[in-house]
């Protein structure tokens, strides 16, 4: 398993890292695989317990942190977060690196973890009103719960230059074609074509 890597996709709410992993896990999915992380949150219209979150009760989730079973955990935006061991050694397993949509914490945590096996990338929006305009656009936060993604996504973009690598969601076609790129060339030694 020494091969194996974690490439880890951190970004404020409403920049639009999950259109783009998503083709990136749909284009290389022979030889990435998408951890999927543990939550206390409520789960979403169109989200599927064991394929987007693992969603647990609170109880659940604190038996586990208790049991050592997280590699890191966070509370975010009010719930629990974490990526389970079990999770990562299931990809790897499988001769696969793992993607991690994780937060800023999270992902300094993975990178002190695995060092030099993890791949840290950072996706900005171009500016922070855009970025407001999105979230608003969206429609699935107003009010309180938008004020406190934005200060957040405030609090995160101060910490994206200890990320391995930042890219500005400008044009999601181009910022694909970017980060395909940038991890080919990060797991040159693997099977990716
Ligand atoms: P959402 O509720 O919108 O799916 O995710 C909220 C935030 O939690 C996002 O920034 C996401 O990257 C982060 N997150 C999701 N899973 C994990 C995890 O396992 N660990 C950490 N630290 N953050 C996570």
């Amino acid at each position: 398993m020494e091969d194996y890597k974690a490439i880890v996709i951190s970004g404020p709410s409403g920049v639009g890292k999950t259109t783009i992993y998503k083709q990136i896990l749909k284009e290389y999915s022979k030889d990435i695989s998408f951890s999927i992380s543990a939550t206390t949150r409520k789960i979403r219209d169109g989200e599927e317990d064991g394929k987007d979150y693992h969603f647990l009760s609170i109880e659940e989730f604190k038996q586990l942190i208790d049991k050592d079973d997280f590699i890191e955990w966070e509370c975010v935006h009010n719930n629990y977060y974490g990526t389970l061991k079990s999770e990562i050694y299931r990809i790897w397993k499988m001769g696969k690196h793992c993607l991690l949509d994780i937060d800023v914490k999270g992902g300094l945590n993975i990178k002190e973890i695995f060092e030099d096996k993890s791949f840290l990338v950072f996706i900005a929006p171009p500016s922070m009103a855009e970025l407001e305009m999105r979230l608003r656009n969206r429609g699935t936060c107003v009010g309180e719960a938008l004020q406190r993604r934005l200060d957040n996504a405030a609090k995160e973009m101060e910490q994206k230059h200890v990320y391995d690598t930042i890219l500005i969601n400008e044009n999601v076609t181009i910022a694909v074609v970017e980060l395909k790129k940038q991890i080919k060339e990060y797991i040159a030694q693997s099977t990716i074509e």
